[in-house]
């Protein structure tokens, strides 16, 4: 049971840095960290191989500045081994260049399941896992909560606003899993160490195959044509306890479809 597990690396949210004024995308030359998101796949990921008593975690990012430190995150959890793209070519990537470049960095290794978080924290479109599928032609299926192999298909509890969807998906196949879904485990000391000899394999553009006129901004089928701040937050509703407030709750609830 081959897993490999999609890995973004983000600036850290708590110091999340600023915009290039010129390009409108996030700078990220400082350290970055492994992306939240991504903890729970590679956690549902190791639970998979442990479950299936063999094979191993593969990651794969894609990240500026040869950075491997969410990398060495995710291989101190239990991941065997990475394959780090980078690239000076693929600054400006937009999302549909990110799935093309890291689905080149997945076909070699043939694996059985490819898992990847639903939305990153930092660029959160929600659309890279499916653009991995469709690039590598692969039915894919989102925001799952469980994953359970079953020969060679995948049953799959999906998330729903009203609860569940159980799938059922040929391997292989592309899921991308819902944060908090499962608790990642934290890397122990034996695993720090463990991954600082663990193999990342780095690649650039020319070494996947890839041209690099056709990645970064050159490749980019987008335009940023404006960047504004987001609205601040309104104050909540604060609701007195009158003997019916209860109700009041209830209906709010109710209104924004929590129960
Ligand atoms: C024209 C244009 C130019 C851009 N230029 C830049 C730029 O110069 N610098 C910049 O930082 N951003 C840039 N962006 C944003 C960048 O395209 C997105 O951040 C990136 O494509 C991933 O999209 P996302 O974060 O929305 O992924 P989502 O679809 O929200 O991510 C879902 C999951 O996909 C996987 N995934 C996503 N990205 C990666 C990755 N890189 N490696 C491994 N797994 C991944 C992870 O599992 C993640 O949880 C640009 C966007 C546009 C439109």
């Amino acid at each position: 049971m081959n897993v490999v597990v999609c890995v973004k690396q983000i600036p850290d949210p708590a110091d999340p840095g600023a915009l290039d004024a010129e390009t409108k995308t996030l700078k990220r030359d400082v350290k970055l960290i492994l992306d939240e998101s991504d903890s729970y796949g590679v956690e549902m990921a190791l639970q998979l191989v442990d479950a299936a008593g063999e094979g191993e975690v593969t990651l794969v990012s894609m990240a500026p500045n040869n950075e491997r430190s969410g990398l060495s995150t995710a291989l101190a959890m239990g991941a065997a081994s990475a394959v780090l793209v980078s690239d000076p070519a693929l600054q400006g990537s937009d999302s549909l260049t990110t799935a093309k470049v890291i689905a080149a960095a997945i076909k070699d290794q043939s694996p059985d399941l490819i898992i990847a978080g639903s939305e990153s924290s930092d660029g959160y479109t929600g659309t890279v896992p499916e653009q991995i599928a469709g690039v590598l032609d692969m039915p894919s299926v989102t925001a799952a909560k469980s994953i359970e192999v079953d020969g060679q298909s995948v049953n799959v509890q999906r998330q729903t606003d009203a609860g569940h969807d159980d799938v059922v998906c040929p391997m292989p196949c592309v899921i991308s899993v819902t944060a908090g879904v499962v608790e990642p485990r934290y890397p122990s000391f034996k695993g720090i160490m463990a991954a600082k000899s663990k193999p990342v394999d780095e690649k650039t553009v020319a070494d996947l195959g890839m041209d690099a006129g056709a990645v970064g901004w050159a490749g980019a089928g987008q335009d940023i044509v404006e960047v504004t701040e987001a609205e601040q937050r309104e104050a909540g509703e604060i609701i007195e306890d009158d003997g019916e407030a209860f109700a009041k709750i209830v209906s709010f609830l109710e209104e924004n479809k929590v129960i």
